[in-house]
């Protein structure tokens, strides 16, 4: 049994969830495994239509879902409320776009008759974490489905009880099995499986895809980040800008795979962002209890989450925001920005995963960008200038698979846009018509004009091997 508790007040015991153990996972995926087989059989259209009906029933349970999301994850409620929206939304983008995305394309032309065909692998596995629990599992949910494919979902033992209510609301050939890496591994590991979608840190990354790769089993990575925010000289310190960055830092504390972690800002003008940064977050960022109103930041996790962030909060520290919480009832810490702490040091090294950012300043746009592309990681990055082709210009540089301009955060941006990272961040994409086409394989029919019915013979021969 996982029981979960409320990060924001742990003496609270939210829910539990049967685990299912490693022995278990072989018949779960069999059961998908025949459920595939009727639901690929199933016109699209009609596919899509259930799937209409999934996010309609997920939205008119919208306000109990979002409550319960934010008792599992300690996150704000409406940032809960939006998530869940988000991720109807998604779906629902899903269903308009699945038709030319997994429709036949067919040519017939001089060189003959050719139909790509978009088949469905079979059973997916979706394995997520725990910082946005419904919008990431959607992400894999939506496509696969709508592309013929049976999920078995593996959510995080951290944040396992609102993903079971919505996976039962849009039912269809989705499953949900629940324990740690043992589970997942059994998942990943099975020959039923033929499609892994991961989304998480390294550490986990590495083990499924191994086991994936073991089985040639194709695998989409969404993995960890160190995103670096570069403020170039021009860039406006309004109060709007401020703070839709202090946001993009310390939504959710911090704890977003694209969270702004490193911010670089020219040493001449070091001083005042630092002062408008901290004057933006005491307008906006109030830590407290996730279901109060106004709050914006709530706990962190875990103890382990918390015990790390406080082990960042060293040398010149200005504690930010309004901080309304009672960190003897939860996981609470207090968000900080550390300004120009050494940039060997773990918190502009690692992903900090926490409520806790560093401020560097630069000389030059050369050393800047050698400090934001240094490192492993190459999920995002945003660039802010008063100069939007200054900014676009800046961009292309980044090593990073996609980069913000003037903010650092989805909101307000495309469907279309395809998010994943570059280096080490991950491989695949989701959002877009990439995220679409990583649910479907394509499989060519082709007729050579030559070889058709009553075609003259081909010069050479029907074995001629074609010249060029
Ligand atoms: P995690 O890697 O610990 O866990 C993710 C999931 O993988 C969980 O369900 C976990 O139980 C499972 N898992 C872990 N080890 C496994 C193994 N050996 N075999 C099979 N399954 C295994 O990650 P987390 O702590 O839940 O999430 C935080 C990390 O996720 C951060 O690094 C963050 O940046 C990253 N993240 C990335 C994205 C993205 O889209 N790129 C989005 C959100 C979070």
């Amino acid at each position: 049994m996982i029981y979960r508790e409320n990060p924001a007040r742990t003496s609270e015991i939210v829910g539990h969830v049967i685990v299912t153990p490693p022995s278990t996972v072989d018949a779960v995926v069999r059961q998908a495994h025949t459920s595939y087989l009727r639901w690929s059989a199933v016109p699209l259209f009609e596919r899509l239509l259930a799937l209409s009906d999934g996010a309609a029933s997920v939205e008119a349970s919208i306000d109990d879902l979002a409550v319960l999301l934010a008792r599992e994850t300690g996150k704000p409620l409406a940032d809960c409320r939006g998530e869940i929206g988000f991720a109807v939304r998604f779906l629902r983008w899903v269903v308009a776009a699945a038709p030319s995305a997994y429709a036949d394309d067919a040519t017939d032309d001089e060189a003959g008759r050719l139909v790509r065909v978009r088949k469905p692998y079979g059973v997916v596995a979706a394995i997520t974490p725990w910082n946005a629990p419904i919008i990431l599992a959607m992400l894999k949910i939506g496509p696969a489905l709508a592309a013929g494919n049976a999920v078995v979902v593996k959510p995080s033992p951290l944040a396992p009880l609102t993903i079971s209510r919505v996976a039962a609301l849009i039912g269809g050939p989705l499953t949900v099995v629940h324990g740690g890496a043992e589970t997942g591994a059994a998942l990943v590991g099975h020959p039923l499986v033929r499609k892994v979608a991961f989304t998480g840190g390294a550490a986990g990354g590495r083990a499924v895809a191994a086991l994936a790769g073991d089985r040639l089993t194709p695998s989409v990575l969404e993995l960890g980040g160190n995103d670096p925010a570069v403020l170039l000289d021009d860039a406006p310190f309004d109060d709007a800008a401020m703070e839709r960055l202090v946001m993009a830092t310390f939504a959710t504390s911090g704890q977003v795979c694209m969270a702004a972690k490193r911010l670089y800002v020219p040493s001449s003008r070091l001083d005042s962002f630092v002062e408008a940064y901290v004057s933006a977050a005491s307008r906006v960022l109030i830590t407290g209890d996730p279901l109060a109103p106004g709050v914006t930041m709530g706990p962190v996790i875990s103890a382990g989450a918390r015990a790390s962030s406080d082990r960042l909060r060293a040398g010149d520290v200005r504690d930010l925001g309004r901080f309304e919480a009672d960190p003897a009832a939860g996981y609470f810490v207090r968000p900080a920005l550390v300004v120009s702490p050494s940039p060997d040091s773990a918190l502009v090294t690692s992903e900090q995963f926490g409520p806790v950012v560093p401020v560097l300043g630069y000389s030059s746009e050369d050393a800047v960008l050698a400090a934001a592309n240094n490192g492993d990681l190459g999920l995002g990055a945003s660039v802010w200038s008063a100069d939007e082709d200054r900014a676009f210009a800046f961009a292309r540089r980044f090593e990073a698979g996609f980069a913000f301009v003037n903010t650092h955060n989805r909101t307000g941006m495309s469907l279309r846009a395809p998010f994943g990272g570059v280096k080490r961040s991950g491989w695949g994409r989701e959002y877009g018509a990439e995220g679409l086409a990583e649910y479907a394989q394509t499989c060519v029919i082709h007729a050579p004009a030559a070889y058709r019915p009553g075609a003259p013979a081909p010069a050479g021969g029907a074995t001629a091997y074609p010249a060029g």
